[in-house]
């Protein structure tokens, strides 16, 4: 059985964007790098962008957020985020409503990857972080938060 791959096509103040695979099951987890070079990075690792089952949205900054408007254009791909960070977007990209799906419940199955989302502390709408759990493998992805409060510790475990 394959393993959970993280694949950091970009981080840092001039954009993020993460790869998570398990199989034929990939995410994305930030797009804040151009569609272009999204594409590119993914055909390094072998993967078409047609392949990406849903991308995760940690918080608005444009750091985290300014490919999604050409993606959306080109692609037919759920975005997940939570309510108020789904709001600014919306209010920032004007991307097509349907396209953006609130995170409510606890947890995400996509595939073969579960998705649960935990806030962190940024000066963002709903800031979040994310576990990603596939198979016995669990893998926790955090940027940009402020302070580590004894939950983000828990989610570190
Ligand atoms: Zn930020």
């Amino acid at each position: 059985m394959s393993e959970v791959e993280v694949h950091v096509l970009a981080s840092g103040s001039k954009g993020n964007c993460t790869v998570i695979k398990k199989g034929d099951s990939v995410i994305l987890y930030d797009v804040g790098i151009s569609c272009r070079r999204i594409v590119n990075g993914l055909k390094d690792l072998h993967i078409d962008m047609q392949e990406i089952e849903g991308i995760f949205i940690s918080h608005e900054h444009s750091d985290h957020i300014c490919g999604l408007k050409q993606i959306l254009k080109k692609y037919d791909i759920p975005v997940y985020t939570k309510q108020h960070t789904w709001r600014e977007i919306q209010d920032k990209l004007m991307v097509p409503k349907e396209q953006l799906i609130p995170l409510t419940k606890g947890s995400l199955t996509l595939g073969r990857l579960t998705v649960e989302a935990f806030s962190v502390s940024h000066d963002a709408a709903d800031p979040i972080g994310i576990n990603v759990f596939g198979g016995s493998d669990k893998v926790t992805i955090l940027t940009d938060t402020g302070t580590v409060n004894d939950e983000i510790l828990g989610r570190l475990d």
